[in-house]
């Protein structure tokens, strides 16, 4: 089931969009079997989920964390962790620098926008974004690298809310990228798309989309 969900999905995903598996809450066996289906990229939201699994599980699988970190939590994801999509304050981002060093590695992060009508999501607005990237603090940390932005749109059928809120984020990706990252190579990320949505998130953009439940099923939401 696995497999055959993922292998659809892949057809309809350009090569230059990578598609991150969202496993959370799901058993390892079901990351394995997409894994020997060739995917490698997974996304997860729980520190310690996401530590036991990378534990359990092949080496060479490209970690995601794509949920709210809390700043206790970091060190049981930095000597593995790929990308953080979920950067949403500069204190935030000085503990994943602090944790990074003590492994001796640069870790990727994205900042996370808030870019839905629903209140309840975390992230910046390019305000607070720039504010975080004009300070003097951001400038000392050498541990981190920020390499794009990353947002969920509003849970609605209304597909031109959905594609307007992607719209907004691929905005301020360009904004950002032009006044402070112009001559960098690794600021090339928009994180945006999930199942109901990542083919319009495709169409505004996204490089990364995280699918879920089209992947592995409906989550038990109790968890
Ligand atoms: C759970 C989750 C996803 C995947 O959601 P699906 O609807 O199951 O595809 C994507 N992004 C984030 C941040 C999530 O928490």
């Amino acid at each position: 089931m696995v497999k055959d969900n993922l292998l659809k999905i892949k057809e309809s995903v350009p090569e230059a969009v990578t598609l991150v598996a969202v496993s959370k809450t799901k058993p390892a066996s079901d990351i394995q079997e997409a894994y020997n289906a060739g995917q490698r990229h997974f996304g997860e939201n729980k520190a310690l989920e996401m530590r036991d699994k990378h534990e359990q599980l092949p080496d060479d699988i490209i970690w995601h964390f794509i949920g709210h970190l809390q700043t206790n939590k970091i060190k049981y994801i930095a000597p593995f962790v790929s990308l953080i999509h979920s950067v949403d304050s500069l204190y935030l981002l000085q503990c994943i620098d602090k944790e990074a060093k003590k492994n001796d590695r640069v870790i990727d992060c994205l900042l996370q926008f808030h870019i839905a009508m629903e209140e309840t999501k975390f992230g910046l607005d390019i305000a607070e974004a720039r504010q975080i990237l004009d300070s003097e603090e951001y400038k000392l940390l050498k541990n981190i690298k920020i390499c794009g932005v990353m947002g969920m749109a509003t849970l609605t059928d209304d597909t031109q809310t959905i594609r307007n809120e992607f719209h907004h984020l691929k905005n301020i990706f360009d904004s950002l990228k032009k006044d402070y990252f112009p001559d960098s190579t690794s600021f090339n990320e928009i994180s945006m798309g999930m199942s109901h949505d990542y083919n319009i998130a495709i169409e505004e953009g996204a490089t990364l989309i995280r699918v879920g439940s089209s992947i592995f099923g409906e989550r038990n939401y109790s968890k």
